[in-house]
């Protein structure tokens, strides 16, 4: 019998799966294979919200996989030493996976490469199942990567893509292969309450529901904070329970500006991917130093807990962040609020933000969230990299009738209109009706030190 291993990693479904499609097409039975890697637990990555969406995801996948005939064989270790591991004990004569940009997904296929080498098995990496346009596919002349959205768009968008696979009707896994049991969300302590439902079913679901009656308005209502007006995909994306190439090719089918928006969106996934794939540093590094001093950890503590509290004096920051700790989830213009508001106004360093972000979103991604990060604190890719978010004409702004700061701080839920966004304008006894911080810092001042700091005057 003619086996073949997939390697499921980021990656969790069974529709549009190249890697899985490939080993069906060429074997007789394939062992689809998850591996709770404890590289991944070891390096603090695999916090509570993600873990409870990833058991999920897997054991949504189990379940797509047994309605074919199959099931999800799910082992815990080293990722390369537990597929050597199933690849000895079938006699897999190849294991198909999905290409993938970060630094430890690189370091985790060399392993693979070298540890199947020695026992005779090939490794087939399989591009577009992550991204929709597979990082290097698109490069200006005579660079490796694009370092600006704009161009990388317009070329991204020419780009042809592969047509979206059907689910497989049948899936053959061979006798006597041994599994762990697949996790459960219910073992998983410390999740946020407000944290979504992981897997494909769920995933598909949403997809197809933004695809009826929210991409349309997309255009127009992004940026709507109380509205919640986006298609919350970024879970589905990240854990790859819905394809990039399917939620591109049916939001194209849709159609509409709306539409077009919302794809563009997808490139700058794509485009973070690109970055990093590129310059795997910048998970860490600044991309373009602006030779920031920031403030000490130590020196600006007060600070820090106050922003990751929510409790900074400034509503629709606030807000954001009370929305990720509850949800494990944020709005992206709240995600641009929070994050300028840390790194510019309270001039702290973006890898302390970038931390306790990825401490707590469903979605945490080292592509968007470092690269989105960088691009807040005006080290990434930002054209405009000393531009600086006022906190209060944002919220106005975004939030007019003030209903996103009423819902994510009670406290204030008794201010009606734009007035939420500056209860520091009440006086006396209207002040003292609301248990709700002063501002950390006056807006005037923060920005003198910023502009100093960056050589601004
Ligand atoms: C400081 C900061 C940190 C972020 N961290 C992450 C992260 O860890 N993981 C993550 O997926 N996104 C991150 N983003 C990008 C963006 O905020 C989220 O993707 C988006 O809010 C998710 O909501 P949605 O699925 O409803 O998005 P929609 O508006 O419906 O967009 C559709 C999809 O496009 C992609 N997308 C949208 N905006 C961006 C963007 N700016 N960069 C890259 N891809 C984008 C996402 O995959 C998203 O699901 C971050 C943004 C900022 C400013």
């Amino acid at each position: 019998m003619r086996v073949r291993v997939v390697l499921f990693t980021a990656d969790l479904r069974v529709h549009d799966h190249p890697p899985l499609r490939a080993a069906l097409d060429a074997s007789d039975a394939v062992v689809p294979l998850f591996v709770r890697d404890t590289g991944i637990a070891a390096n603090g990555f695999l916090v509570p919200n993600r873990e409870a969406f990833l058991a999920d995801c897997l054991r949504d996948l189990d379940a797509g996989l047994r309605q074919r005939g199959g099931r999800l064989v799910v082992r815990y270790g080293d990722v390369a030493e537990e597929v050597a591991k199933v690849v000895t004990e079938t006699d897999a004569c190849a294991v198909h996976l999905a290409g993938d940009v970060s630094a430890y997904a690189r370091r985790r296929e060399d392993r693979l490469r070298t540890a199947l080498h020695g026992i005779g098995c090939e490794v087939v990496v399989h591009d577009a199942v992550v991204t929709c346009v597979p990082p290097g596919a698109v490069t200006p002349a005579a660079r490796d990567h694009f370092a600006v959205f704009t161009p990388y768009h317009r070329q991204w968008a020419r780009q042809h893509t592969r047509p979206v696979g059907r689910a497989p009707r049948a899936v053959t896994v061979p006798d006597g292969v041994g599994s762990e049991p697949v996790p459960e969300r219910s073992s998983v302590p410390g999740v946020s309450p407000g944290l979504a439902e992981g897997g494909e079913r769920a995933g598909r679901a949403r997809l197809t529901a933004w695809l009826r009656s929210g991409i349309a308005a997309y255009e127009d209502r992004h940026d709507d904070m109380a509205g919640d007006a986006t298609s919350r995909l970024s879970p589905d994306l990240h854990f790859g329970t819905v394809s990039p190439v399917e939620a591109v090719q049916r939001s194209r089918s849709a159609g509409g500006p709306g539409a077009e928006a919302f794809v563009r969106q997808l490139a700058w996934r794509d485009f973070h991917h690109q970055v990093l794939a590129a310059r795997p540093a910048a998970s860490h590094a600044d991309y373009r130093t602006r030779h920031d001093q920031w403030r000490s950890e130590r020196s600006a503590r007060r600070e820090i807990e106050a922003w990751r509290q929510g409790c900074t004096g400034y509503p629709v920051v606030d807000a954001a962040m009370r929305q990720l700790r509850h949800e494990g989830w944020m709005h992206n213009r709240g995600r641009l609020l929070a994050a300028s508001f840390l790194t510019k106004t309270l001039y702290v360093d973006w890898r302390v933000g970038a931390r306790h972000f990825l401490d707590l979103l469903v979605d945490g991604d080292i592509s968007n969230n470092q690269m989105n990060w960088q691009w807040a604190a005006g080290t990434g890719t930002d054209s405009r990299p000393n531009r600086v978010l006022n906190p209060v004409t944002q919220g106005k702004r975004y939030d007019p009738d003030g209903a996103y700061v009423r819902r994510w701080v009670p406290e204030l839920a008794g201010l009606s209109g734009s007035a939420v966004h500056e209860p520091w304008k009440l006086t006396g006894k209207d002040r003292a009706a609301y248990d709700y911080p002063d501002p950390l810092i006056e807006l005037p001042d923060a920005l003198d030190r910023f502009r100093q700091a960056r050589g601004l005057r």
